[in-house]
C-alpha cells in the first residue's frame, strides 16, 4: 500500500494546540494498528532553532540523530511510535540554504532560480524524505498560521505534493479557533470562514475541520460551518479545551469519531474496537491522585513553561506513576544571591531540579540552590549545566578548590572543572556540541544503575562542555561517585552522591525520552525520593489548599495560562 499524507495547518491565531492536536492524531491512528510518521514544517527563516532564544521558540528539541528541532516534536515521540530524524523539521532557512548552495555549485545549469518551482520543489523533497519506510501514514504538520506571508511556499508546495499523488491518497485537516465572545456568550465561525477562504484561495480545500473552542458548540454550528467553509458537516470536529489533563485530547478525538473519518477518506482499514485500555487507565489514574509533591525548579527561563517543556512534561509522567500531582516552584536562579535568598525561595520543597542552558546569567544562584539541596537533604536532580553546577558546586565547597568553575564562564580559573572535550588524541575539540544519542555505561551497585536496571544506556545530549578529566581522581576519592561513562570517549556522564537521599545530575537530557505510560527512570526516581520526602513532612504547609484540578495552585497539569499544558 502507498503511503498515505495527512498535512495540518492551522488558521486564525497560533498557539492552538496544533502540535498537540498532530501527535494526538498521529496516536490514534497507530492505535488503529497503522504506522505513522510524524513531521513538523517551520516558515521561519533561521535553519534550526538551535540558535533561537528558548524565550522566543521555547525548548529545543533534540533527536536521537542530534538534529536540534521544534518542540513540537516533543509531543510526536510522546504520543507516537513514529521514528523522528533531521528529516522530521525543515524550516523555510535549511530549504533555501540547500537550494542556494545547489545554485553556488552550478547545479541549476545557468537558470534562474525562484520560489516556484525551486523552493517548492526542495520542500516537497524534504516532505518525502521525513517518510521513513514502511510508513502507512505520514502526518506533516505546517507551522505559522495560513494567510501569513511566510507559510505560502508551504502551502503551495503541499497543494503541489497532493496534485502528484493518486487522488484520495492525500488529505488535509485544518485547525481553527471558534472564538467566544462574553458579552454576548456566543461563538462565532467568522475567522475560521475566512480562514478556510484563504486556503481555497490558494487551492487547498480542507477535508476536515478540528473547531478549538472554550465552550461546547452550538446546536447547528457545524451545519454553518459546513455549509461556509465546503467540508462534510460530520467533518466538522468539535475541539473544546480539555479541563483535566492533555492526555485527554487523543480520546476526545476519538469519541468525535476522527480515526474512522480518516481510515475512510483515505481508504485505510479500520479496527472498530477501541484500544485504548491503558490510556483510559492512565486518565483514571490520574483523576483518582490526592497527593502532591512540590519541586523547585531553578533555571534561567523559568517564566516561560514552554522553555523546559519535556522536563515538565517528565516530572508529569513520573508523578502519574507514583500517583501524585508535580507542583512546580518555578525559582528565577538569579534572583538567588545568597543564602538567604535560597532559604526563603525553596524552603519546603520536596526535591530541587536544575535544568540546562547556556550563558552566564543565574550561573550563581543554581550553584548556591545545588549546595543547600546537597547540605539540607533535599533530593536534587541536575541536567546538563545542572549537573555541571554540581560538580562545581560540589569542587568548590567540599573538595576545597574554591574558584573551581567552568571554562566556558572562566576561561582564567586554574580549576576548570567543567572544560571543552579532547578528543582521541587529546586535542581540543574546541567547543563542538556533542548531540544525539550517546551511549553511556552505568557502574553497578550506582544510584544510575538501579534507577535503569541496566549497565548500559543510551540518551540525547546538546552540549559543549564536559567534566575535565583532570579532576577525575579527586572526586573518585571523594563521596561523589561517577557512575556513568561514555565508553568511546571516557567522558563522564552521571554524578551522583550515595550518603544524600537522592542527589544526582546528568551530562546529558534524560528529559527528550520520558513517555506518558513510561516515565524515564532518573525522573521516575527523583519523583519517588520527593513523595518520600513529602512524607517526612519537609514540605510543612506550603501545599495545603492545592490540589490536582486547581489551576491556581499551579500542578503540572496546568500551564501559566491555567490552561491544560497548551
Ligand atoms: N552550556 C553548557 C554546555 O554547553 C550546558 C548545555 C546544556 O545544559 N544543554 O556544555
Amino acid at each position: 500500500m502507498a503511503t498515505k499524507h495527512i498535512f495540518i495547518t492551522g488558521g486564525v491565531v497560533s498557539s492552538l494546540g496544533k502540535g498537540l492536536t498532530s501527535a494526538a492524531i498521529g496516536m490514534i491512528l497507530e492505535r488503529r494498528g497503522l504506522k505513522v510518521s510524524m513531521q513538523k514544517l517551520d516558515p521561519y527563516i533561521n535553519v534550526d532553532p538551535g540558535t533561537m532564544s528558548p524565550f522566543q521558540h521555547g525548548e529545543v528539541y533534540v533527536t536521537d540523530d542530534g538534529a536540534e528541532t521544534d518542540l513540537d516534536l516533543g509531543h510526536y515521540e510522546r504520543f507516537t511510535h513514529a521514528q523522528l530524524t533531521k528529516a522530521s523539521n525543515f524550516t523555510t532557512g535549511k530549504i533555501y540554504r540547500s537550494v542556494i548552495e545547489k545554485e553556488r555549485r552550478g547545479d541549476y545549469l545557468g537558470k534562474t532560480v525562484q520560489v516556484i518551482p525551486h523552493i517548492t520543489d526542495a520542500l516537497k523533497a524534504g516532505i518525502a524524505e521525513g517518510v521513513n519506510k514502511d510508513v502507512d501514514v505520514a502526518i506533516t504538520e505546517i507551522g505559522g498560521t495560513v494567510g501569513d506571508i511566510e507559510s505560502l511556499p508551504f502551502l503551495e508546495a503541499v497543494r503541489q505534493y497532493a496534485l502528484d499523488r493518486p487522488q484520495g491518497d492525500v488529505m488535509f485537516i485544518h485547525l481553527t479557533l471558534l472564538p467566544y465572545l462574553r458579552a454576548s456568550g456566543e461563538l462565532k465561525t467568522k475567522p475560521t470562514q475566512q480562514s478556510v477562504g484563504k486556503l481555497r484561495e490558494i487551492g487547498i480545500q480542507p477535508d476536515v475541520l478540528i473547531c478549538r473552542t472554550e465552550v461546547p458548540m452550538e446546536e447547528g454550528m457545524d451545519k454553518k460551518i459546513s455549509l461556509f467553509c465546503n467540508v462534510r458537516e460530520d467533518c466538522v470536529i468539535e475541539e473544546k479545551d480539555v479541563d483535566f489533563s492533555i492526555y485527554e485530547v487523543p480520546l476526545d478525538l476519538v469519541k468525535r469519531g476522527l480515526d474512522r473519518i480518516i481510515c475512510v477518506r483515505l481508504g485505510l482499514p479500520f479496527v472498530d474496537e477501541t484500544p485504548f485500555g491503558d490510556w483510559k487507565e492512565m486518565i483514571e489514574r490520574i483523576r483518582r491522585i490526592d497527593q502532591t509533591v512540590e519541586i523547585g525548579i531553578v533555571g534561567k527561563y523559568v517564566e516561560l513553561h514552554d522553555a523546559y517543556k519535556s522536563i515538565y512534561e517528565s516530572l508529569s509522567h513520573a508523578g502519574i506513576a507514583h500517583d501524585v500531582d508535580v507542583v512546580l516552584r518555578k525559582v528565577a536562579a538569579e534572583t538567588l544571591e545568597d543564602e538567604s535568598d535560597v532559604q526563603r525561595a525553596l524552603a519546603g520543597v520536596h526535591g530541587v531540579l536544575v535544568p540546562g542552558g547556556f550563558g552566564e546569567r543565574g550561573l550563581e544562584g543554581k550553584i548556591r540552590a545545588i549546595r543547600w539541596a546537597r547540605e539540607n537533604g533535599t533530593p536534587f536532580f541536575g541536567i546538563c549545566l545542572g549537573m555541571q553546577c554540581a560538580v562545581i558546586e560540589y569542587a568548590r565547597n567540599v573538595l576545597g578548590l574554591e574558584d573551581a568553575h567552568t571554562l566556558e564562564h572562566s576561561p582564567e580559573t586554574e580549576n576548570a572543572v567543567i572544560s571543552l572535550m579532547d578528543d582521541q588524541e587529546g586535542v581540543p575539540l574546541g567547543g563542538t556540541m556533542r548531540l544525539g544519542a550517546y551511549a553511556c555505561d552505568l557502574r553497578p551497585g550506582t544510584l544510575a544503575a538501579d534507577l535503569y536496571g541496566a549497565n548500559h544506556v543510551d540518551e540525547r545530549h546538546r552540549h559543549r562542555y564536559e567534566f575535565n578529566n583532570r579532576f577525575r581522581d579527586l572526586f573518585e576519592a571523594s563521596d561523589m561517585t561517577i557512575s556513568g561513562v561514555n565508553p568511546e570517549r571516557d567522558l563522564v556522564e552521571i554524578v551522583e552522591i550515595p550518603g544524600h537521599p537522592f542527589f544526582i545530575g546528568v551530562q546529558f537530557h534524560p528529559e527528550f525520552k520520558s513517555r506518558p505510560l513510561s516515565p524515564q527512570p532518573v525522573f521516575k526516581g527523583f519523583i519517588g525520593a520527593a513523595k518520600e520526602a513529602s512524607r517526612g513532612g519537609v514540605a510543612g504547609g506550603a501545599l495545603e489548599g492545592r490540589t490536582a484540578t486547581d489551576p491556581a495552585g499551579g500542578p503540572l497539569a496546568h500551564d501559566d495560562s491555567g490552561t491544560v499544558n497548551r
